[in-house]
């Protein structure tokens, strides 16, 4: 059963080094499942890099970030006083979003604690007014403010948003000079720099510099059998009949996984369904697009795919792979677990 990672390291880290190059300030994001490459060997690469602090999502990976990199550590999520897995840390920067958090975070922790001021943005999920700042300033008192993080959205007005906070940040008695950015573009940023060359911009990453060369990444799947099926036969846990004559190819790679939680890629509207039922496409037939690709073209599963293995439905027309050969699949990366991943 295998379901693989193969990364072309020389070719990787040449994109991750000019990427480092390109963005200074850079603070590497590593969470969730590491951009399916594992937080760990994330951590890994940003050591090699030579950045001096990287960004974790919640406290629940701050422990396993502290073991694997040796510089600071910045929890992005915010610290609430009735979180139970909260990790204080020398190296470990927390971020605080609500005036009273200042005070109950000073009640527990170390003196000395580092923290950043998040500013509420257009993205509304948390942080400070800005009218606000003034007030948590005054909190303080022995916590050690790092700086002040905006977390943008991936559309909109970015660049007058940052612009405007910055320029808050300015006028407050916040006591920083640097700014943590999240979803700006490069220009965004060069721009913001050319404008503010007093600030100290440090941009969050994580999809364009782990995943920003997708050339370096290749996914395989093992094809496990294959049967011969005619139109009507049943097959599957769920017994659908097949749309038409064709080839069962069962291949590595289920819901634990996490094939099947792409997008949904059928035909989806009445009129397209319908369009596709007189071409007498798959999709009509009820099937769905699979991410497994054969013949250079993603084929359909044959029924909902299963925890590690899928089953796709070929045309007659199109001649399947041998058992044990290797197929590829254009996965979403932050919702796949590989078997396997190599570096080399
Ligand atoms: C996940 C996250 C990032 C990184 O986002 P990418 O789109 O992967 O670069 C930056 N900032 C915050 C607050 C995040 O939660």
């Amino acid at each position: 059963m295998s379901f693989t990672l193969d990364v072309d390291a020389a070719r990787w880290r040449a994109h991750l080094a000019a990427f480092h190059d390109k963005t200074p300030g850079l603070v590497p994001v590593i969470k969730g499942n590491g951009y399916g490459l594992t937080n760990d060997t994330l951590a890994t690469e940003a050591a090699r890099l030579g950045v001096s602090q990287i960004a974790v999502g919640t406290y629940a990976e701050a422990p396993a970030a502290l073991a694997s990199f040796p510089g600071d550590v910045l929890v992005m999520s915010p610290w609430r006083p009735f979180l139970t897995d909260v990790v204080y840390d020398a190296r470990l920067v927390h971020t605080l979003g609500r005036v009273a958090d200042f005070a109950d975070l000073r009640k527990v922790a170390p003196a000395g604690t580092r923290v950043n001021a998040e500013a509420l943005t257009s993205m509304a999920r948390h942080g400070l007014n800005r009218h606000a700042f003034a007030a948590a300033a005054a909190e303080l008192d022995g916590l050690v403010l790092d700086g002040l993080a905006i977390h943008l959205p991936m559309a909109g007005a970015n660049f007058a948003e940052a612009e405007n906070l910055a320029a808050a940040l300015q006028a407050s008695r916040l006591e920083t000079m640097t700014i943590y950015v999240s979803h700006l573009t490069d220009s965004e940023l060069a721009l913001l720099r050319a404008k503010r060359p007093e600030l100290d911009i440090r941009p969050r990453i994580g999809t364009a510099l782990w995943l920003g060369d997708r050339g370096a990444l290749s996914v395989s799947a093992s094809i496990l059998d294959r049967h011969q099926v005619s139109r009507g036969e049943r097959i599957g846990y769920r017994q659908r009949p097949m749309p038409r004559d064709g080839t069962l190819v069962i291949v590595s790679g289920g819901t634990a996984h996490g094939i099947g939680l792409e997008a949904p890629s059928a035909a989806s509207g009445v009129r397209q369904r319908a369009t596709s039922l007189a071409k007498g496409g798959l999709d009509a037939a009820g099937l769905a697009l699979s991410p497994f690709v054969i013949g250079g073209k993603q084929r359909w599963f044959a029924e909902p795919p299963h925890m590690q293995a899928s089953m796709l439905f070929l045309p007659r027309s199109v001649t399947p792979p041998e058992i044990g050969d290797m197929i590829t699949a254009g996965v979403r990366f932050t919702t796949t677990h590989f078997d396997a991943i190599t570096l080399a």
